[in-house]
């Protein structure tokens, strides 16, 4: 890639604002390298963000593409209770938007921005990675994680019995996708309010780690509440009901939102009845959602209670903007 070496400089210099106390290396050499200690685990999640496909140039400001790329990763490390150690990133992008336009900062030069920035909030050092021309955005996130060993959250460990959670709120990343595409309309508030958390999704790191020892189960809400939650029941070999009425939803998203909306990055966990669960991690809400049921034959792995009616929650997963 033309003018590659004047990039790297560039991008190396701004991510040595992020402190990085676990990397020993990190731009500069041939690998990074990451200092580990004994008694942990490595935690180590790579996601694809691609133009098209998880944003679109004309909606998402390069900041928001930075900020929501590593979002999907710092998300896959609460799911399991890690803690963020270093992030690297492979990015690929049409030469015009490395070009930096009389004083304005270059596109790339704003992504950056909005990936770093992240990434000083939750300690996740960028240590490394590769930059190529193409002709549609590309970048992927690997990201490196520590979990005290054998604590980390598993999907696999709910029983029947547990009850089931969710922190935060659900359905703003599908709403403020609507939103975009014109589909929807609610008011100047819940439209604010669902923009930002679908441009600016808040990975629940802090949450992951304190659910250590407490959750039986975990993992994060990326593809929505009825896809994963039937994913978490696979791995754990169980079935689960769900509470339509007590399902906390984002400002004005509708149930539907709320159930099969995707990009929430929220977690979903279990844990036994017996379990004191906060009613808040860190500042931010935890709710009861359901319950974990034994899995029978011929009956659905995943059940909607609305009322007194018990219906099957089919998985309708997130299609991305395709
Ligand atoms: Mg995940």
């Amino acid at each position: 890639m033309q003018g590659e070496l004047e990039l790297i400089a560039k991008i190396r210099q701004r991510a040595a604002e992020v402190p990085a106390p676990r990397v020993t290396r990190g731009i500069g050499d041939d690998c990074a390298l990451l200092r580990t200690t004994a008694g942990e685990e490595l935690a180590i999640t790579t996601d694809f963000s691609i133009e098209g496909r998880h944003f679109k140039l004309e909606w998402h400001t390069p900041e928001s593409i930075g900020h929501r790329a590593l979002a999907r990763g710092l998300s896959d490390l609460a799911a399991m209770g890690a803690k963020p150690v270093a992030t690297f990133l492979s990015l690929a992008l049409p030469k015009k938007l490395t070009a930096a336009m009389k004083k304005e900062p270059s596109w790339m030069d704003r992504f950056y921005e909005g990936m770093l920035s992240l990434a000083k909030e939750e300690g996740a050092p960028l240590a490394g990675g590769d930059l190529s021309e193409s002709s549609l955005v590309v970048a992927d996130v690997m990201l490196v994680g520590t979990v005290p060993r054998g604590k980390a959250l598993l999907r696999s460990g709910a029983r029947a019995g547990d009850k089931l959670y969710v922190t935060g709120a659900l359905g703003a990343g599908l709403l403020g996708l609507r939103i975009l595409e014109g589909k929807r309309k609610v008011s100047v508030e819940a439209e604010t309010d669902a923009l930002h958390r679908h441009f600016y999704p808040q990975p629940r790191i802090e949450q992951g780690v304190a659910l250590r020892g407490v959750a039986s189960a975990a993992m994060d809400l990326s593809d929505g509440l009825s896809m994963d939650l039937a994913r978490l029941c696979a791995e754990s070999g169980v079935a689960a009901e769900v509470d339509a009425a007590r399902l906390p939803r984002a400002m004005e998203a509708t149930l539907a939102e709320a159930l099969h909306g995707g990009d929430d990055y929220e977690l979903l966990f279990t844990a036994p009845a017996k379990k004191r669960v906060p009613k808040r991690l860190r500042g931010v809400e935890v709710t009861e959602i359901g319950r974990v049921v034994v899995r029978r034959k011929g009956r659905a792995t995943v059940a909607l209670v609305d009322g007194k009616k018990k219906t099957a929650l089919e998985a309708k997963g997130w299609e991305h903007f395709s």
